[in-house]
């Protein structure tokens, strides 16, 4: 399929009061488009509604208004279609202590309408490494094993669209590896992905596209490329050795005074080089006693964001 493997209008979510907390507004009219075939992050802060957007949906979550297609499917008018184009990796490790892996995996298939013939666990169980865990309890696996499940549940029903919660908060490198690993083949096999992170750099790694929300808002959506090139500045601060007479001046530089005669110059180290700055700095005859370097982490940017719409 060629398009949007989801197309999201409109959609809003309040969730009603609860023991004493007030109505929320989780997602505030949100309009996304979701092409098919692509590794799609979705990032934003914490109680950005990110989960709250991919509950949706997962059909987890029922929406207060707006319109949600899954893979050409409108989830009000086909909801088991729609259901079926999508799995999805939850962020809350909600396993059924009781179960094996291979019993959660058979009931998961089951839920999903897989004729036994077609059901692939064990294959599924070797992909994310827990082959030889099939018949262990799941309250006996790890935090990590855990997660393996999670994801092996969401592919059973070989779903057009994954989604991946914040799959990788919390987990160790081996895991975060495999899971990439994982995700990538998926994707290269012809599944769209679509992922929540708080990690820019993993966002960076892995997806072709992103979204950032807040507050229930998108506040960007863009190739990576043209996202990570605005979000690319650096700040080198300089501390002079003597009182600043000429501020430094070149093109692609912002010059900004601090407090005890510091000078903070952002640029974006994708056109000008740390350098040029330097350049740029003793061209006005400033001395440097001391410099450092800054750099937007994902809440800088999340605010600057927020704060230019
Ligand atoms: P994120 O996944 O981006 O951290 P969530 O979607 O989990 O954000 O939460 C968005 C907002 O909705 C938060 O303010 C959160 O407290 C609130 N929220 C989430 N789930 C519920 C719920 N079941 N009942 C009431 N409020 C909720
Ligand atoms: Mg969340």
């Amino acid at each position: 399929m060629g398009g949007n493997a989801i197309e999201i209008r409109g959609l809003t979510k309040t969730y009603p009061p609860h023991k004493g907390e007030p109505e929320k507004r989780a997602l505030k009219g949100v309009d996304l488009d979701i092409p098919s075939g692509c590794v799609f992050g979705l990032l934003g802060p914490n109680g950005a509604g990110k989960s709250t957007l991919i509950n949706i949906l997962a059909g987890l979550v029922v929406k207060t208004a707006g319109k949600v297609t899954i893979w050409g499917f409108d989830q009000d008018v086909n909801p088991r279609q729609s259901r079926a184009a999508i799995g999805v990796m939850p962020q809350e490790l909600n396993l059924d202590p009781f179960f094996t892996p291979r019993g959660a995996l058979e009931v998961q298939a089951g839920l999903y309408g897989v004729p036994k013939s077609q059901r692939r666990s064990d294959e599924i169980l070797r992909l994310v490494g827990l082959e030889d865990k099939a018949h262990a309890y799941a309250r006996t696996l790890s935090g990590g094993m855990r997660r393996r499940l999670l994801l092996a549940k969401a592919l059973v029903h070989h779903p057009a669209v994954l989604v991946l919660d914040e799959p990788t908060a919390g987990v160790d490198i081996e895991l975060r590896r495999m899971l990439w690993d994982n995700v990538r083949r998926l994707n290269e096999e012809g599944m769209t992905i679509i992922l929540t992170t708080h990690y820019l750099e993993e966002a960076e790694q892995m997806c072709d596209e992103i979204a950032i929300i807040n507050h229930g808002e998108l506040v960007a959506r863009d190739t990576t490329g043209n996202l990570l090139g605005r979000l690319d500045a650096k700040t080198l601060v300089i501390r002079p050795d003597a009182p600043v007479t000429h501020l430094p001046q070149a093109e692609g530089i912002e010059v900004e005074t601090r407090p005890h005669g510091e000078l903070a110059i952002t640029y974006q180290s994708g056109r000008t080089s740390a350098e040029q700055v330097l350049e740029a700095v003793r061209g006005a005859g400033i001395r440097i006693s001391d410099v450092r370097t800054e750099q937007a982490d994902l809440e800088d940017v999340f605010l600057d964001l927020t704060r230019s719409t």
